[in-house]
This record gives C-alpha cells, sequence and structure tokens, in this order.
C-alpha cells in the first residue's frame, strides 16, 4: 500500500512541476514514506532523517532550498513528535492526509502545528485523489489499486487499526474508473488492495450492495485486463461470493494471501483474531475446492504472549495440512499501545528464535516444492521488466511467483507461454513455448 500511496503523492506533485529523481542527493523534495509494522520502525526513521538531514544542509549550501517530508504510518503514530526531534523535517502527514501536500508546499511559510497533519478523512482523500487532480500514470503492465483502507478487528498485536482508522471502502464507480484509466495505460495486471481488502463492500448500480467477488466481476469485465489479484485478506471476510469468484472468474488469478497467525485457538483467541484453526482450515478447503490449482499463502507470528510449546506445535501442524505455496513469518514484537504489549507471560527471545527458525524450515521446504512443482509445466507469464541478463525478461506465473526467461523486449507488458525448466526457493526459469519447440 506504501508504494501505491508513493506513486499517487507523485501523482499530486507532477502538475505542480514536480518530477521524480533517481537519488534523494538530486531531490528538492524528499518524502519519507514510512510503515510501522515492523520492529523499531521510528528508530530506523529517526536515523534515516539524520542522513537525509546532511543531504539537506548540502543542497541548502549549493543553494537549493530542500523539503523534507515524513509520511506513512510512522508520521502518523509519532506526529509532532518527528519535528521537535528532527527539526530538518519540514512536515508530517499520516497516511489519510497526504493529499493536501501540494497545498502546505504551496504556502511559503508555516507554523509548526500546520505541518503536521494526522486526521483521519479517508473518504476526503479518496475523493481528492479522484477529482482529476491527480490523474494515475503507471510505467508497467501490472499496477495496485488501492480500493479500502484501515481496519476495525483490531488483532491485539497490530497497530493498524489506529494507524490507518477505520475500515473505508471506496465507492465501486472510483474503482472501475481508475482500472479503465490503467487499462488505457496498457496496464493487464491489477492487484487490489486494502488492510482488509476483503472487507470492501460499496452500493451497486441498482442498489444492491456489492461485495469483493462481485467487483472482481464486474473488473473483469473491462477491455484489456487480464489478471485480477488482491490483498491482504482476513479469514472473518472470506464470503462465499467471492470463494464461488475464484471458481468461474477465470481472470482472478488463483494466489490467494490469507493471514492465518498462529494454528492455536488459544493463541488466536487472544490475537483476537475472531476464528479458530478450524475455521481457517475450512476456508482453504473451501478455495481449493473452488479452485484445486489455487497457490496459498499466509502470515505467522511465532512467540506471542503465553504461546506454549504445545501451542506452536498446533501452528506446525495446521502448516503442514496446508502445504503453503509462499508465507510471511516473524517473531512477535510488542508495540506499544497495543493490548499484546501489555500482556504478561512474554515469550523469552530464544524460545522465539528457535521456533521460527522450526517454522521457517518448514515454509521454506513447502515453498521450494510449490516452485518444482511448476518444472515441465507451460505457463502464461505476464512480462514485466527486462531481467539482470541481456536479452531476459521477468515475468509472473499467475501464481505470483517471478519468471526469468530469454524473450524480446517488445514482449513486456504481453503475456506469452513459457516452458517451464528450473526453479529456486524464489523463482522459476523457462523458455518461450515457441523457442522451446523450436528446440524439440
Ligand atoms: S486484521 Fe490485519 S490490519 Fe487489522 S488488526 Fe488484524 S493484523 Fe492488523
Amino acid at each position: 500500500m506504501n508504494v501505491y500511496d508513493s506513486e499517487r503523492m507523485a501523482d499530486l506533485l507532477r502538475p505542480h512541476g514536480y518530477r521524480a529523481v533517481e537519488a534523494a542527493e538530486n531531490a528538492d523534495l524528499i518524502i519519507l514514506n514510512t510503515c510501522h509494522i515492523r520492529e523499531k520502525a521510528a528508530e530506523k526513521v529517526y536515523s534515516e532523517l539524520g542522513r537525509l538531514k546532511q543531504l539537506k544542509e548540502a543542497g541548502n549550501a549549493a543553494g537549493r532550498n530542500v523539503k523534507i517530508v515524513v509520511a506513512g504510518c510512522v508520521a502518523q503514530a509519532e506526529g509532532a513528535e518527528i519535528k521537535s526531534r528532527a527539526p530538518q523535517v519540514d512536515m508530517v502527514f499520516g497516511p489519510q492526509s497526504y493529499h493536501h501536500l501540494p497545498e502546505y508546499l504551496a504556502r511559503s511559510s508555516r507554523l509548526l502545528d500546520e505541518a503536521v497533519e494526522t486526521e483521519f478523512d479517508v473518504e476526503e482523500k479518496f475523493d481528492s485523489l479522484d477529482n482529476a487532480i491527480a490523474p494515475r500514470t503507471v510505467t508497467g503492465p501490472a499496477a495496485y489499486v488501492t480500493i479500502q483502507e484501515g481496519c476495525d478487528k483490531f488483532c491485539t498485536f497490530c497497530v493498524v487499526p489506529y494507524t490507518r482508522g477505520a475500515e473505508v471502502s471506496r465507492t465501486a464507480d472510483e474503482i472501475v474508473n481508475e482500472v479503465r484509466l490503467l487499462s488505457q495505460q496498457g496496464v493487464r495486471e491489477i492487484t487490489l488492495l486494502g488492510q482488509n481488502v476483503n472487507a470492501w463492500m460499496g452500493p451497486a448500480p441498482r442498489g444492491e450492495t456489492w461485495k469483493l467477488g462481485d467487483l472482481c466481476r464486474h473488473l473483469a469485465l473491462i477491455d484489456g485486463i487480464d489478471r485480477i489479484r488482491f490483498t491482504t485478506s482476513h479469514p472473518r471476510d472470506m464470503d462465499q461470493g467471492l470463494i464461488d469468484a475464484f471458481a468461474d472468474e477465470k481472470k482472478l488469478m488463483p494466489y490467494l494471501h490469507l493471514p492465518v497467525q498462529s494454528g492455536s485457538d488459544k493463541v488466536l483467541k487472544a490475537m483476537n483474531r475472531g476464528h479458530t484453526a478450524a475455521e481457517y482450515l475450512d476456508i482453504i478447503n473451501a478455495v481449493r475446492k473452488a479452485r484445486p490449482d489455487i497457490a496459498i499463502s499466509g502470515d505467522f507470528i511465532v512467540g506471542f504472549p503465553d504461546e506454549s510449546d504445545a501451542d506452536f506445535e498446533q501452528t506446525l501442524k495446521l502448516v503442514e495440512e496446508i502445504e503453503y505455496a509462499s508465507a510471511y513469518s516473524f517473531k512477535y514484537s510488542r508495540r506499544p499501545g497495543t493490548p499484546g504489549a501489555g500482556m504478561p507471560k512474554q515469550v523469552a527471545e530464544t524460545q522465539k528464535d528457535s521456533r521460527l527458525a522450526r517454522l521457517q524450515a518448514v515454509l521454506e521446504a513447502q515453498k521450494t516444492r510449490f516452485n518444482q512443482s511448476q518444472i515441465g509445466q507451460t505457463l502464461p507469464i505476464l512480462f514485466e521488466k527486462t531481467g539482470r541478463h541481456d536479452g531476459q525478461l521477468i515475468g509472473r506465473t499467475p501464481y505470483l511467483q517471478s519468471v526469468h526467461a530469454k524473450a524480446p523486449e517488445s514482449m513486456i507488458g504481453s503475456i506469452e507461454l513459457v516452458y517451464i525448466k528450473d526453479a529456486t526457493p524464489n523463482a522459476l526459469s523457462g523458455v518461450l513455448q515457441k523457442d522451446s519447440e523450436a528446440v524439440a
């Protein structure tokens, strides 16, 4: 979502004469768009601001007027603290306020409290971005589209409900218009984004309410759009309409990222996830029934307060049962202001380390197996960019795996059949089907 927000900031600033540069050294305006999800996020921002202070001083000494803006969720969480700890910062914007950036930059002088904006007015932000003030400009055939922001779930380990606010959906009309515009610029694959993307809902033309499955089907009707993905989903919002869309909407790619976090019901309850391990498994089984080849991805946290060895074994059992195509796994770390941070029976770091190592070994083996299962298959690959080697392009399979193949640059933006010859845990490699036939 920060990638999308950064692109939108560039879109907002372009009509005011700004253009992107490759290195911060050359910029008159430096925007640090921050994420608060990982540990020590604020410390990393302050350390980066120390480096940027030197750039600003050097730029100003050379007669430029360099400005530094901190945006994103660390800006939201820290607010005015950033300006007092790092006076080199000119402006601080939360993730729901960045649409005001051009207006603030246009003012020649401002007071400290005017330059810190962390209000939650997501509808106003969506409106501002949609009012053709900031038409989207994209460079590749795949693009993100934010359709929903915020979260009402309040998992006890997570800061998102505090930094991004309550769940708000963009209207279907706004989303359809943006995707149409993207398709006119050559985009063939869209990834719909939201903190709880499958909580998306909106009024439909005949007064009924659309959910994410309906939206995907509608977007699939747009000429030029061949692939639709969405992330990140919550198990509680996986409805039958969305599962059915996996069965019969072929443009909806066979990939589902559905975090579970733990396989222990005791831990899931303490995390306030609102579902059990069995309910999660039922959803995965239903999705697999609808789309047997679907690649399942997940998120895991080990060492949540009071997680016992037996709880952790249940996580491993669930992982073994599901067989993931990919996954993200982390050690629990306290986030100030969240209920988990104050819970008793915090798990020792050494314990977390050994559990994470065991979990990751299993997940890595599953990912390798999934990638190797593609060897010998011919898959449609959307080529997105050039690779590191001459004549090489990089693209994606329907299952979101990265693929390298020899192909002409003119194929960037097209979907080509590639015969998969090799696989590592992180990528596949292959040859264009027509080349493989020529060799045969
Ligand atoms: S559902 Fe996701 S974003 Fe919301 S609180 Fe839980 S982990 Fe955070």
